[in-house]
């Protein structure tokens, strides 16, 4: 091996030169992307992660020596060199930023060799993301990849520098740690020390952050490691990276404040976007009325429109009667421009696709000319109730009117669901648009027929509004909470509350929640020790930092903005994790497992 590295020093990244290097003698390190060979030349495209210069070999410099090299280069070669920047002349490139020159070169060094790739190291890829895993390095050589870690350092640092800036300090809180109740499986670590007992990994270190609010920290931030064991759908990852959030003596208009800035800050640098401050915010009772879910994508219109005091007892139509009978409710999508939907779409398409949510079927009704429906709702309504709902709808001749009839839960889901079907089909959605929004007031529980008890909706830590305190005993399905998630283009962000600073709040809610006396004496005595003992009120949030990145960078996986990612299945497919382990481990971990058995 040569010292070629320690006695050339690097002069700058390929990507970086312009015409204002020509002449210099410089040192370009790299690896080889393609070869070409004109008429005895010999042409090397040299990538490296800020992108590619071209190098220019001759036979006719020094001894040739370099041009005999450079003639047996294969890609994925990594080379040093050293040249003259010189001008390409009429030859420019306009495709690149350095193609307006060329490194002429007169030593080169080869420094490793590589067998043929398994793909081709570029954008336009046509392989399998399971192989680009397994070569996940050199997956990430591709300039689009590459790109997304290289913002992803930007917003981290940006990041750091914002929350510094406004009186945050970066703590660390640990990994191997407790329990959590944020509603997922936790991934466990066995103890070596205590047999038998194990650590948690944190699904998010919500007690550590308020417990540094109760040791008087005042403000913190960390860019933290999250782990949920959760069957994994197309946006999750096992372990993901949160940005968390906690201060001292806040109300939740502070919180948004504070994090519509950083919002602002981001977009601005990363897409030159201007996101209007303040960030508008709408309840969760309203988003629900309104758009069916609580991450509504506000790029567009096309509210729902709740029917059921206007029908109830005045259709005989089966499908609403039935639904009302039960209990239920009737909501509708108008969408104006009907056509979006053709009569295959109203057969099969939207009805499967709000049978993904429980919906039996979608009625729907098209409307004609002097606001006449035909279609199957059509007979089932007389003249004057069709004139009313068209009245409540806004509906026009061309319109076309999408019913559903079920449980709140799944009217809202479906129509939700076939809200934004309608919209990518009407080309409502703006290229490069963002339309962020803050959903607050959600209900403190939601009740889990499964399990016969309440559920936290965001976590138990999270406080009631002070109006809706006495509620907590009484009736604590209309408690609403504290609670505020960012919400943009129809993906959560992010979400956060004030957090309960009062032991015996705390001790309600965890009771509430159908946990008896000695199992919160368990799993949260220390922590509401720790609220007696002289607790500011406080609040928080955590941003989803990958699914925001994913955002800035247009891409369509958590697993591109993610530099080893799992796969669906929770593999990692380049280090083979998880694997199993050698009975010995297992026997100083005092483990037993049931494959054993
Ligand atoms: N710990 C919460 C979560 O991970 C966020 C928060 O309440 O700050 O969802």
């Amino acid at each position: 091996m040569s010292d070629f590295v320690s006695q050339n020093k690097r002069t700058r990244l390929n990507g970086e030169y312009r015409v204002d290097h020509v002449d210099a003698q410089v040192t370009v390190y790299g690896w080889v992307q393609s070869y070409r060979d004109h008429g005895g030349v010999i042409f090397i495209d040299l990538r490296d992660r800020s992108g590619i210069v071209q190098l220019r070999f001759e036979p006719w410099v020094g001894d040739g020596a370099a041009h005999a090299v450079a003639d047996k280069l294969r890609p994925e070669w990594v080379i040093g060199v050293r040249g003259k920047v010189i001008s390409r002349g009429e030859n420019i490139n306009a495709k690149i930023p350095t193609g307006e020159v060329e490194v002429l070169i007169d030593v080169i060094e080869v420094l490793s060799e590589s067998p043929t790739p398994p793909f081709e190291i570029k954008d336009d890829l046509d392989t399998s993301e399971a192989l680009r895993l397994k070569y996940r390095y050199l997956d990430l050589r591709r300039a689009s990849l590459s790109k997304n870690f290289q913002l992803r350092s930007q917003v981290n640092r940006e990041t750091r520098n914002y929350f510094a800036d406004h009186g945050f300090l970066e703590i660390e809180t640990p990994i191997l740690a407790n329990s959590t109740p944020e509603g997922a499986r936790d991934y466990l670590v066995p103890s070596r020390v205590h047999p038998g007992s194990f650590y948690a990994l944190p699904q998010s270190p919500q007690q550590f952050k308020q417990l540094l609010m109760m040791g008087g920290m005042d403000r913190y931030m960390q860019i933290c490691r999250c782990f949920r064991d959760e069957d994994l759908r197309s946006d999750r990852q096992p372990e993901f990276t949160q940005l968390d959030l906690e201060m001292s003596f806040v109300s939740v208009a502070d919180v948004r404040e504070l994090l519509d800035g950083y919002v602002a800050g981001i977009w601005k640098s990363a897409l030159d976007v201007v996101v209007p401050s303040p960030i508008p915010a709408i309840t969760y009772t309203e988003a629900m009325d309104k758009y069916g879910c609580d991450k509504p994508d506000l790029r567009f219109g096309l509210p729902l429109t709740d029917l059921t005091t206007t029908l109830r007892g005045r259709v005989e139509f089966r499908i609403f009667k039935g639904a009302l009978d039960a209990g239920g409710i009737v909501k509708a999508l108008y969408i104006p421009d009907g056509k979006v939907f053709t009569r295959k779409d109203l057969d099969k398409v939207l009805p499967d696709e709000a049978a993904v949510y429980g919906a039996k079927g979608v009625a729907w009704a098209r409307v004609q000319p002097a606001g006449v429906w035909s279609g199957p709702v059509a007979k089932g309504v007389d003249d004057a109730l069709r004139a009313e709902v068209n009245a409540q709808l806004g509906a026009e001749e061309g319109g076309l009117i999408l019913f559903s009839a079920d449980t709140p839960a799944v009217v809202n889901a479906a129509l939700a669901r076939l809200r934004g079907l309608a919209a990518e089909r009407s080309g409502l959605i703006a290229a490069n648009s963002w339309a962020f929004v803050w959903v607050t007031d959600f209900p403190m529980f939601e009740y889990d027929e499964g399990a016969g008890r309440f559920q936290a909706m965001h976590h138990p830590f999270t406080s009631p509004r002070s109006e809706d305190m006495a509620l907590l005993r009484t009736n604590p399905a209309a408690v609403k909470a504290q609670a505020y998630d960012l919400v943009v283009n129809g993906v959560e962000l992010g979400g956060g509350s004030i957090r309960i600073h009062r032991p015996d709040v705390q001790d309600l809610v965890f009771r509430t929640l159908g946990l008896a006396a000695e199992e919160v004496q368990e799993k949260f005595g220390f922590f509401l020790e720790a609220l007696s003992h002289g607790t500011p009120p406080h609040g928080g949030i955590a941003l989803g930092l990958d699914r925001l990145l994913m955002l800035l960078c247009g891409a369509e996986s958590l697993r591109d903005v993610i530099a080893f990612p799992k796969t669906q299945r929770a593999t990692d497919l380049l280090t083979r994790s998880p694997n199993p382990v050698s009975a010995l481990q297992l026997r100083d971990l005092s483990i037993r497992t049931a494959v054993d058995d």
